[in-house]
């Protein structure tokens, strides 16, 4: 990706005049907190140094015309319409469904057209959120660019309508709210029933720890099918139990002893022993003991990998490989079958963690995986006047 300069001289050369303005929206990681948000429970992502810039100036014909540096087509748009996605956009337009979507949804607060265009540095759909990134950067530009004030917590929620209902993706509001609410230096810590959200003291670095990103290079296969099973299967062990979500079981035990069903027990342990991981992370975060994170962790992978079976065997590799090379924990992130894993490790062995997730890809024949240090960093704004 470009400085903004480099994007806004970009914009002149796409589009013939100069833009208003450029902003700026980060990928996020999920710390811990794992298919807990549709469950009603808690979450705890932080903002990443990656993201997506937008260059934008406005326009008053009510038409939106985005370009990406990352996509081939450029898309002209009426901000005027239903949802995108009762459209039938060809392939190569879809990725314009969020910035549209997102002009859609903000048009009905009095936001208008504007020409965009795009840059990011953030992998895209390896679970770092570049979906949210650009709804996110892209809904700020349009505030800002109308004189539209929305708070942040509000547009969060509107970005996300525009994933659920504009682009057809039923996300939940963990990726919205972390590029918009995130600060340097904290994790977010969210709580999906309420929308209440609080900033949690998070700077590994502080400690001598550094904590990696491992794009696992392995795509999602079969994630929207299984992502939509687990779902279902929570809501069912819900209703069995009796309560409005897995989160409200308070009595694990008990609730284990009433199902029957041997895998909607594991889904339950899985939701129920995430939230009380979460819970004991924002203690630890609390209390600056940012090394014993990595036992959390190493346990919520664990539970995902065999209670909620979720994970993939290049994440299993790499956590593997990551703790005998004497990283403190890790897991994988994201909804399962593909996309990244976290690492916590202390910074004098870093590299090390490195070479032995790389080599044991070298030994399986596996494309080389890619790492990023995660620095926890701030949320959308904008980046030039
Ligand atoms: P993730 O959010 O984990 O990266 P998603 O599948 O939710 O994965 O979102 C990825 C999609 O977002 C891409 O397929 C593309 O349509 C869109 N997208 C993200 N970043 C860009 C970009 N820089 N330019 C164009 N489209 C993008
Ligand atoms: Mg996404």
């Amino acid at each position: 990706m470009t400085g903004p300069q480099a994007l806004a001289d970009a914009f002149t050369g796409a589009f013939r005049r100069d833009p208003d303005g450029v902003w700026h929206a980060p990928g996020r990681v999920n710390l811990i907190g794992e298919h807990t948000d549709y469950n009603d429970g808690l979450v705890l992502p932080f903002a990443l140094g990656l993201g997506v810039s937008v260059a934008a100036a406005r326009r008053d014909d009510g038409v939106v015309e985005v370009r990406s540096r990352q996509a081939a087509a450029a898309v002209t748009a009426p901000v005027d319409g239903g949802p995108v996605v009762s459209e039938g956009w060809p392939p190569d337009r879809a990725w314009a469904a969020y910035p549209v979507g997102v002009a859609r949804v903000l048009r009905e607060h009095g936001t208008g057209g504007a020409s965009l265009l795009i840059d990011s540095d953030l992998p895209q759909g390896a679970g770092l959120s570049s979906s949210a990134a650009l709804e996110c950067a892209t809904a700020l530009a349009l505030c800002d660019l109308h004189g539209v004030q929305i708070d942040r917590p509000e547009l969060a929620r509107l970005a996300q309508r525009a994933e659920n209902e504009q682009v057809g993706v039923p996300c939940g509001l963990m990726d919205q709210a972390a590029s918009l609410l995130c600060t340097a230096g904290h994790a977010l810590m969210l709580d999906c029933r309420s929308g209440l959200s609080a900033q949690m003291p998070f700077a590994p670095a502080d400690s001598g720890m550094t904590l990696l990103v491992v794009d696992t290079r392995a795509a999602h296969a079969l994630a929207g099918g299984e992502y939509a099973r687990r779902r279902a299967e929570c809501e069912e062990a819900a209703s069995l139990l009796g309560v409005a979500a897995l989160r409200d079981v308070k009595d694990l035990g008990g609730a284990l002893g009433t199902l029957r069903d041997p895998v909607l027990r594991r889904r339950v342990q899985h939701v129920v022993t995430e939230n009380h991981r979460v819970e004991a992370t924002i203690g630890l975060l609390r209390a600056g003991a940012v090394p014993e994170l990595g036992a959390m962790l190493s346990a919520s992978h664990l539970s995902l990998r065999d209670q909620f079976e979720v994970s993939w065997p290049e994440a299993d590799t790499a956590v593997g490989a990551a703790l005998g090379a004497g990283a403190r924990g890790g897991r994988m992130v994201g909804g399962g079958f593909g996309g990244s894993v976290i690492i916590l490790t202390p910074t004098d062995r870093s590299d090390g963690v490195r070479d032995a997730v790389a080599a044991a890809y070298a030994e399986r024949g596996w494309e080389p995986p890619e790492f990023h240090e995660a620095v926890p960093s701030d949320g959308a704004r904008r980046v030039t006047p």
